[in-house]
């Protein structure tokens, strides 16, 4: 490790800036539409590429620029090579776009069935290229279906999975992408750079909605794209962000800006709480099964803790049925009800009538998103008191 670069909690901190002397301590907001040149020869070597530069806010912002490339340090913490990040407007504009900017006419693409919501909503309405779905724990499937259609060039994946908590064989999944010359791309919002950082087992993309963890209150929506400096696709993901106008809003990146100086301490505190949270539900005669990457019983916990260096904070619980999970979730007092995750308060949310309201339910049946259950993004607070409001909400069923 180069002092540099020192530990990931001091660099999240620091963040590399190149701010100079006497600017101001706090990253300056720069809310403005476009830059302006002092020259007509000034403008020329800004376009040209010549001098690096700022023309149009859709083009780039220093807050912008300044998250996206925090992020990608981040994510590229370990690598011998640069990491390039792209902040957009949110995860989904981050995830339309890097598909949009891989796959060209024909290409076509292989997912697992138990992506986010939006992502299979977005895969199904919008992605007009053809997506194959697989199971991802079944690596002779994903390989069956690799070996048959040479058209694939896109393997798209999220670990873990929301709302059962599943980790994928990153490294497995890598290399039959390899094999079959396809790029990798997975979706790391829920662990964080800090947790998991999928680029050293070979994934080529990170996209990540920094709405969640890394922004962590709740205050803005924002998205981010990360790849190795040399990835070939970078031409074409710029065009389609800076055409299409994904690129994120300065105050959205600055809100992220703040947030990401807490990340260690959050996400060492949310996964501290959504263990012990985790446990106590496990132990409760009124829930059926708990979902949690380091929970032992978790059917994927060795591959957890091959790939995150801790549980993170998100895991869900049945209550056997559809009436019970909603009696429950009325009855928590310290818990709040809304439909987002990784702020520093406790989220709940029922899956079922609402992030995957849309999801065919016998795909939500093959991968366990019961009508009982609850998803949990188990916030800062106090632990003790956190369980005794989900005791006392349980005592209801
Ligand atoms: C929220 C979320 C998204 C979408 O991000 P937005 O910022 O809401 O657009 C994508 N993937 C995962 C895993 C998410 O949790």
């Amino acid at each position: 490790m180069s002092s540099s670069k020192k530990h990931i909690g001091t660099r999240l901190v620091h963040p590399n800036l190149e701010i100079s002397k006497g600017e101001s301590h706090i990253p300056a907001l720069h809310l403005t539409s476009s830059f302006k040149y002092t020259s007509v020869q000034d403008s020329i070597d800004v376009f040209e590429g010549k001098n690096e530069g700022y023309v149009y806010a859709r083009y780039g912002n220093p807050n912008v620029s300044q998250v996206g490339k925090a992020i990608a340090d981040l994510e590229g913490f370990d690598l011998a090579e640069d990491c390039r990040g792209l902040f957009t407007t949110n995860g989904m504009s981050a995830i339309a776009t890097i598909l949009q900017g891989i796959l060209t006419v024909g290409d076509k693409m292989l997912t697992q069935g138990d992506l986010y919501g939006g992502t299979t909503e977005l895969l199904k309405k919008v992605i007009t290229n053809e997506v194959y779905q697989t199971d991802f724990s079944d690596l002779n499937q994903v390989e069956d279906v690799l070996k048959k259609h040479a058209s694939i060039r896109l393997l798209y994946m999220e670990s873990p999975t929301n709302p059962t908590c599943s980790c994928m064989d990153i490294e497995s999944l890598v290399a039959l992408a390899r094999k079959y010359e396809c790029t990798t791309v997975i979706d790391n919002t829920f662990c964080t750079p800090y947790i998991q950082r999928p680029l050293n087992h070979g994934i080529d993309f990170v996209v990540h909605s920094t709405t969640k963890y890394l922004n962590g209150h709740g205050t803005g929506l924002g998205g981010c794209i990360v790849g190795r400096v040399s990835n070939q696709h970078w031409n074409r993901i710029w065009d389609v962000m800076k055409l299409t106008g994904s690129t994120g809003s300065a105050f959205d990146a600055w809100l992220v800006q703040q947030g990401m100086k807490t990340l260690e301490l959050r996400m060492n505190r949310h996964s501290d709480n959504a263990l012990a949270l985790s446990e106590f539900l496990q132990n409760h005669p009124r829930t059926t099964h708990v979902n949690y990457p380091f929970l032992p019983s978790h059917h994927t916990f060795l591959m957890a803790k091959h790939y995150m260096n801790e549980g993170g904070g998100m895991l869900s619980f049945d209550v056997d049925g559809r009436k019970n999970a909603i009696k429950v979730m009325d009855s928590l007092n310290l818990a709040t009800q809304a439909p987002t995750l990784g702020d520093v308060d406790t989220l709940v949310l029922h899956p079922r009538t609402s992030s995957h309201l849309k999801v065919d339910p016998s795909i939500c049946a093959n991968f366990g998103i019961t009508p009982g259950l609850i998803r949990v993004s188990v916030g800062i607070e106090n632990i003790e008191d956190l369980i005794e409001d989900f005791n006392q909400a349980l005592s209801h069923i």
